[in-house]
């Protein structure tokens, strides 16, 4: 391992639940630069012009169509954005990135073909590779001349994706790993020419490997028939006596797990922005069709119930893209850096770890706000919501796989608090000193709330609800000690304390950020409020479950006052928010136009 760099606070994955950050340190989209917004134009048109009109063709899976698609927006140059420019890449980062994975994942089916090949299929090698294998894969990956796809799942494996079953074994000469087992649920797999495969060496030692199609025993199985994402390919990848170079070994044998898990980090960000631009286009249809729609004589628009899923869809959306562009710009700063956090021969940028908390936190927030938007852009049309006739029927087939793949919502939600515990027991964080320092705080404060500033009140809430989680960190600690792992349902109100947390934080630093800087700092400190309005209320439900779980009686009593103290906020008229939120939406059209200076 080489030496890490103290990074600043703000740059420290998780940091943000212990101190209170500066607004004017938080990146924001009003902030991206023309090329980077240009960037996202260049995919939206080609959305438009080139995928779009060929959607039912794509849906009916017609030979050939996606990749040729795929190859077009290839060579548009919007595949190979991380890849370094001296291997044919643009050499951009996570910010540059969002704009684009937003717009191809308009069409979900289309946006995974894109997004797999990219992110868990080439990031790999991009980011793991030595020098030869760079410079033999990602010259062809990035223009899309190859395709390339990621095997880490298997029929008996998938939560458990250590427990994989695939076998390799060095063959007498030494010339060759020989790799024995079938992969599972793999996207791209009938396309894909170049498969990042994990298989254990001599049963044990989980290793990556670059595997192309065209090596001997190779092979795929049928077509899977599938809920939603129709466009895409999903097979299994059947390996029977695969013959693989030893020279393709990706990073060193035994450290594939690593590769596995923090390429899947990567996935996890890229699909909380892809689900905020499936979002966000539902929630332009639904406004569309509100405004259109006559019913008892006016537009349903004019409905203070469809005013209120409107608004809400779009508080939701707010708060969502708030932190996916904070964290993004976190990983670029901490990988400008220059440091290395694992001494592999090529080496990797320690960001990708580094952020792991907030990966998992965009995946579960945007997978879980993109089903709720698409229920809720279903509901607005009605009857001919549960048509194809209209977009929100493909939509709600095509979010549900969100919530499964890249980590189950659940498995991530027990990522999020061990993640914390984890890096507090290597000293990164001091969890457990914060935590004891919320508790003497919290007996002493007697915590008044902020008056005649909602977005400061709502800063001041935020503050305390970190006091919060901590004390329940605290309390959880001393309860069950290291069985809290065991502890599924505890650990899960953490993790939806520290996301609603997370998100409601980020959207209100960008209002603060924004406020006397865009002439439309009022609809983006609408939108935070609502978001953390509600989320006030969400946070003390979910805590009360967990204090109810660790004490009992007067021990409870003193939990749960505590819990009431720290998350005491006087509701604001979030109706009259939602309504100014939809009838703006109404004007402006779609959430783009809504946030922007006017
Ligand atoms: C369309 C599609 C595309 C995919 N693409 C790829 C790909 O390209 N590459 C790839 O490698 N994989 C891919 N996958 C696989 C995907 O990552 C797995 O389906 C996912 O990880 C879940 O694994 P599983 O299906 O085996 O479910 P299981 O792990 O069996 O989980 C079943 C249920 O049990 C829960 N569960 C499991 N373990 C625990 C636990 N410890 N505590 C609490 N609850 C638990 C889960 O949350 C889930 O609700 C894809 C899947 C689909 C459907």
């Amino acid at each position: 391992m080489s030496a890490q760099k103290d990074l600043p606070a703000h740059l420290t994955g998780g940091n943000f639940l212990f101190t209170e950050t500066n607004p004017a340190l938080v990146f924001t989209p009003e902030e991206l630069t023309g090329d980077e917004r240009e960037m996202a134009s260049t995919a939206e048109k080609f959305m438009d012009k080139e995928v779009f009109p060929h959607l039912e063709a794509l849906e009916h899976r017609e030979e050939g169509l996606a990749p040729k698609l795929f190859r077009q927006a290839a060579q548009l140059g919007l595949l190979g954005l991380e890849v370094p420019e001296e291997y044919g890449g643009l050499g951009l980062g996570k910010v540059a990135g969002i704009g684009v994975a937003e717009q191809i994942s308009r069409l979900a089916g289309f946006g995974i073909t894109c997004g797999a090949h990219s992110g868990i299929g080439t990031g790999p090698i991009t980011y793991f590779g030595n020098e030869a294998q760079k410079k033999k894969y990602l010259p062809r990956l990035a223009p899309g001349e190859l395709m390339a796809a990621y095997c880490l799942s298997e029929a008996g494996s998938g939560s458990d994706a250590l427990g994989m079953k695939t076998k390799a074994v060095l063959n007498a000469a030494k010339t060759h790993y020989v790799l024995n087992g079938a992969k599972m649920w793999i996207t791209n797999a009938a396309w894909a020419d170049v498969f990042v495969v994990f298989a254990k060496v001599d049963g044990e030692h989980v290793t990556a490997f670059i595997v192309e199609k065209t090596f001997p025993g190779v092979s795929t199985g049928r077509e899977e028939l599938k809920l939603g994402l129709k466009t895409s390919s999903t097979r299994r990848v059947i390996l029977e006596d695969a013959q693989v170079p030893v020279e393709n070994v990706l990073g060193e044998v035994g450290k594939g797990a690593y590769i596995a898990f923090n390429i899947l980090n990567l996935g996890r960000f890229t699909l909380g922005a892809g689900a905020m631009g499936a979002a966000k286009d539902l929630l332009r249809t639904a406004v569309k069709y509100a405004g259109e729609r006559q019913q008892f004589g006016r537009p349903i628009a004019s409905f203070g119930l469809i005013q209120h899923k409107l608004g809400e869809m779009a508080a939701r959306i707010y708060a969502l893209e708030s932190a996916l562009y904070r964290t993004a710009s976190q990983m670029d700063q901490v990988k400008a850096t220059g440091e290395l956090v694992y001494s592999m021969k090529a080496g990797h940028f320690r960001a990708i770890e580094e952020f792991a908390l907030e990966c998992s936190a965009v995946k579960v927030a945007g997978s879980e706000i993109l089903t709720f938007v698409a229920d809720e852009a279903l509901q607005i049309h009605g009857g001919f919501g549960f048509t194809e006739e209209f977009s929100p029927a493909r939509g709600t087939r095509d979010a549900r796989i969100n919530r499964i793949f890249e980590g189950t919502n659940e498995i991530n939600r027990l990522f999020i608090p061990t993640n914390l515990l984890r890096r507090a027991a290597k000293g990164k964080l001091a969890l457990m000193a914060a935590a004891m320092a919320a508790f003497a705080d919290a007996q002493k404060e007697s915590a008044p709330e902020k008056t005649g500033d909602d977005l400061a009140a709502a800063q001041f809430v935020l503050g305390r609800a970190k006091k919060a989680v901590l004390l329940l960190f605290g309390g959880a600690h001393q309860k069950f000690g290291d069985k809290i792992i065991h502890e599924q349902e505890v650990l899960a109100v953490l993790s939806d304390l520290v996301i609603d947390i997370f998100l409601g934080e980020s959207a209100v630093l960008r209002a603060l950020k924004l406020r006397g800087q865009s002439p439309n700092a009022g609809t983006h400190a609408d939108l935070a409020l609502v978001f953390v309005n509600d989320s006030v209320a969400r946070m003390e439900n979910r805590a009360r479950d967990a204090i109810a779980h660790m004490a009992t009686g007067d021990e409870l009593k003193m939990q749960l006052g505590l819990a009431r103290k720290m998350l005491r906020w006087t509701p604001l008229d979030t109706v009259a928010l939602r309504r100014r939120i939809a009838a703006r939406l109404g004007t402006v059209g779609s959430y783009p136009a809504l946030i922007a200076a006017k």
